[in-house]
């Protein structure tokens, strides 16, 4: 039987047009030997980067403003001068971004890929001037051009692709790469909407679009010319190949086009610049022919529509899955795109296919693109017609897969009806991976049905689920936690039957690391400083246990000074923010407690605020002399809720509630002041962390995977309050015991101690009982409001754990009083805080990933643009 294919699908083209991204070297080496001399010596002459005077600057900057910009000094503001000296910025990028590129490209070593549907970026100006070397000449340029370089670097806004610690860690990670010139590329979608922006009306968190792109983009390069065609839904043909064998072809019934964005990563101190590529959806020129054909034009435009709806906005749900339709479409729009590119890159050098995974790296953040295998194995078998086992072979050693959650409702499930609709060819394979792989550990371990029933890709529901994070397991040769804890735990719980089924060298820990450039150069330049002249270079930028060199100076008096200073501008910095965004007047003298991060029942916001609760009662129970011995302490908030995630946006409501009544409490006065920063995203962060001196990490232990935000803190000499969760621990090792408060149960304790409330009916604590009964009498506004969180505690038997915790989580609060008080101990243990995270770079964590997973090396780009 022949394979006859509908003639209205177009042929999938490896380019749509071949322009000068279509050549291979080869091609191209072609050309350019075609060209007279005098031609190649114009290009090397002009190909020269600009000089980096300031004067040479400036010109530029002004020739931005009046040619691209169009505008003049007359009429120009802070924002036209951000825009200018960012494209100003940018056309150095992309001059470093295309030699990197064009090196990359003819030396062809292997890459890593890195797959996140999140990069939660933020400004990208400051860090680029800054990775550039620039900062500096680029500031006073602007400066005698009129303009102050901080209102400049204030008038970008974030970019922020997504909700939190996965998307701010994959931007943490491309900063790595680029430092340290790993040949990477990030792949992720260009949503037209981030999160959403939060303001707090009436105590309440209300969500309003993010329009970033409202003022277009300087920090992306639109390739228009790159286009693929993405295809959904549809049947499967199958036929018999000439050789008489089996074969499957999907003939799909929809189409858009992937459109590519690129977003130029410039490492620090180094010629490389990698890049991340965004996809955008568009509809296909060709779009719905049925319908066109009919006459039908309504359902074509509303189609073409749908198309752009798919990455039109970032789902704002943070560990948990929402599972709906159009969030399978973006994995599987963004996942095929990307490998469509990976692919066509390889295939460019010729070599054969069982060389894929010597070229190619491809690494899983979470299990969003864990479509990605059965993508690559569908085109190696259907279209490149290899062989199943042998495609197979090459899929599982090209991917490997980070987990992110033990949460199970974080679990990635999708319904078999709706994928089957989307992706019929790939619910076959993904069959076909499960049988193989079924019949694999039957072999093994016959006679376990239970066995089989845990283990399976497909879970018997009604209707049946496919588990993605089986399926990433089985199709990648690693997979890592994100700190110690969370390793062992996803090997004893959700791993633990793959462990005994492949052995436990498949699965590794890498802990999560943080850019020393943005978090601790950029956003706290002063004591970068302060740092780089106290250790007599700025090496540890690049090396961070160089840090270790501060412990010397713990004891040096002029040396605390110095750095106390620092802090206190800081705050003073923060306390003026609080003034501006939420009209409260707060003294930089006071203990500044910090809790940012995403609003979620496990982070347990919840317990900070009936803490400050339970302070505030005791303050006014207090006679005046007592009060005069009170810590004054001002407890910062922030962070968003899920716009569907009730319970926690009453956790907000509670907030700003409690922060009503005791801010204007005369008996209270300055001992205790409660804010809640609306809208925190990076930028904020940048300002929030360099000021705190304590901040909190308290979630229920074995829930926090790793959290990322500790490790910011402690870099800039905070001190944290944590339970023993996530890389709290390994902080702990680091900086030692007595520079952290930790308190709580231990991880191996949670599943006694819920247990035990649920069955055994354990009394509340009775501070808590105290707490919770000032909320009922009506202290806090209307008490109905909060009566489904108190429901939280009681008909739903505390999951999280915070009665058990409660009377610990209030000693080390005590603690943190009397420890602050003693100013001379605190500042020597905010300065070991600081000199010993050296572990924590990204820088360290990226190099774990490099040797022993991706199996990549650096590539030094040189600085040599000449054409050869
Ligand atoms: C670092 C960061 C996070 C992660 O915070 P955790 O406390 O580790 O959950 C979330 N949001 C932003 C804006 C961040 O910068």
């Amino acid at each position: 039987m022949a394979d006859k294919q509908p003639d209205f699908i177009p042929k999938r083209p490896m380019h749509h047009r071949r322009n000068f991204t279509g050549l291979t070297s080869k091609e191209a080496d072609m050309e350019r030997s075609k060209w007279p001399k005098e031609t190649i010596d114009l290009w090397n002459r002009l190909y020269k980067k600009d000089a980096a005077d300031i004067e040479t600057i400036q010109k530029s900057i002004v020739h931005h403003v009046t040619t691209t910009l169009a505008r003049a000094a007359y009429n120009m503001d802070n924002f036209t001068a951000y825009q200018a000296v960012a494209l100003s910025a940018r056309d150095r990028l992309i001059a470093q971004w295309n030699e990197t590129q064009g090196q990359l490209s003819k030396a062809d070593p292997k890459r890593v890929y890195y797959l996140s549907l999140e990069f939660l970026l933020g400004r990208s100006m400051d860090n680029a001037l800054l990775n550039l070397g620039l900062k500096d000449v680029y500031a006073k340029g602007i400066g005698q051009l009129g303009f102050r370089m901080e209102d400049v670097v204030e008038s970008e806004s974030d970019a922020a692709l997504g909700n939190g610690n996965l998307g701010r860690l994959a931007a943490c990670y491309m900063d790595s790469l680029a430092t340290l010139e790993y040949p990477a590329w990030g792949y992720g979608l260009r949503y037209n909407y981030g999160i959403f922006q939060q303001r707090i009306i009436e105590g309440y968190q209300a969500e309003f679009p993010d329009y970033w792109l409202n003022f277009d983009n300087p920090w992306e390069l639109p390739r228009l010319d790159i286009s693929i065609p993405i295809y959904f839904a549809g049947h499967v043909h199958s036929f018999q190949d000439e050789y008489g064998v089996t074969r499957h072809k999907w003939v799909p019934g929809q189409s858009v086009q992937a459109i590519a964005y690129d977003v130029p990563i410039p490492g620090y101190d180094t010629e490389n610049c990698n890049n991340i590529r965004l996809w955008r959806s568009k509809p296909t020129r060709v779009f719905d022919l049925t319908s066109f054909n009919e006459g039908n034009y309504e359902k074509s435009v509303e189609d073409a529509t749908q198309a752009e709806k798919i990455t039109s906005v970032l789902y704002p749900n943070d560990n948990t899955m929402a599972g709906k339709e159009l969030r399978l479409k973006q994995q599987y729009f963004w996942t095929a795109a990307s490998l469509h590119d990976i692919v066509r890159r390889f295939k460019k050098s010729q070599r054969d296919w069982s060389d894929f995974p010597e070229q190619v790296a491809i690494q899983l953040n979470d299990t969003h693109p864990t479509l990605a295998i059965v993508e690559l194995q569908r085109i190696l078998v259907d279209e490149e017609q290899l062989n199943w086992d042998d495609a197979w072979e090459i899929v599982t050693r090209t991917f490997a897969f980070t987990n992110h959650t033990v949460l199970p409702e974080a679990m990635e499930k999708w319904s078999v009806p709706m994928f089957e609709y989307l992706l019929p060819r790939h619910l076959q394979i993904v069959f076909d991976i499960n049988l193989f792989f079924l019949q694999k550990v039957e072999k093994r371990f016959p006679n376990d049905r239970e066995l089989l029933k845990r283990m399976s890709i497909i879970e018997e529901a009604q209707p049946q689920q496919i588990r993605m994070a089986h399926l990433a397991v089985v199709g990648s040769h690693k997979v890592n936690g994100v700190a110690a804890l969370h390793s062992n735990l996803i090997r004893d719980t959700i791993f633990k039957d793959f462990v005994e089924y492949y052995g436990s060298d498949k699965f590794v820990n890498v802990t999560n690391g943080i850019t020393s450039r943005r978090w601790l150069n950029q956003a706290n330049h002063k004591l970068s400083e302060l740092i780089t002249e106290t250790l007599g270079s700025d090496a540890w930028i690049k090396d961070l246990d160089l840090l270790k060199g501060l412990n010397k100076k713990v004891d040096d008096k002029v040396f605390q000074k110095k750095w106390m200073a620092i802090k206190r501008a800081n705050k003073v910095r923060l306390a003026e923010l609080i003034k501006e965004r939420c009209g409260i007047e707060v003294s930089p003298d006071a203990l500044f407690d910090v809790q940012v991060k995403r609003i979620h029942e496990y982070k347990r916001q919840f317990m900070n605020i009936l803490a400050v609760i339970h302070r505030y009662r005791t303050i006014k129970s207090l006679t005046p002399a007592q009060k005069a011995n009170v810590q004054p302490r001002v407890v910062i908030f922030g962070g968003k809720a899920a716009p569907g995630y009730y319970v926690a946006k009453l956790v907000i409501k509670l907030i700003n509630s409690v922060a009503n009544v005791v801010n204007q409490d005369p008996a209270v006065g300055d001992l205790l002041k409660v804010v809640f920063i609306p809208d925190y995203n990076v930028s904020l962060a940048e300002v929030i962390v360099p000021a705190s001196d304590i901040s909190q990490h308290i979630s229920t232990a074995g829930t926090e995977a790793s959290g990322t935000s500790n490790m910011k803190f402690v870099l800039n000499g905070g001190l944290i309050l944590g339970t023993m969760d996530g890389a709290n621990i390994e902080i702990l090792e680091e900086i030692g015991e007595d520079n952290i408060f930790i308190f709580g149960c231990l991880a191996h304790e949670v599943e006694d101690l819920r247990y035990a409330q649920r069955y055994r009916g354990v009394p509340m604590d009775p501070a808590l009982q105290g707490v919770l009964a000032a909320i009922e009498k009506g202290t806090f506004e209307d008490p109905k409001i909060f009566q489904p969180l108190i429901s939280t505690l009681t008909i739903g038997k505390d999951y999280y754990l915070i009665s058990a915790d409660f009377a610990s989580y209030l000693r080390a609060n005590q603690a943190v009083d009397a420890a602050y008080k003693d100013q001379d101990e605190w500042v020597k243990k905010s300065i070991r805080c600081t000199a010993n995270m050296g572990k924590f770079s990204s820088d360290r964590s990226v190099k774990e990933y490099a040797d022993n997973i991706w199996h990549i090396k650096p590539f030094k780009v040189v600085d040599n643009q000449q054409i050869d």
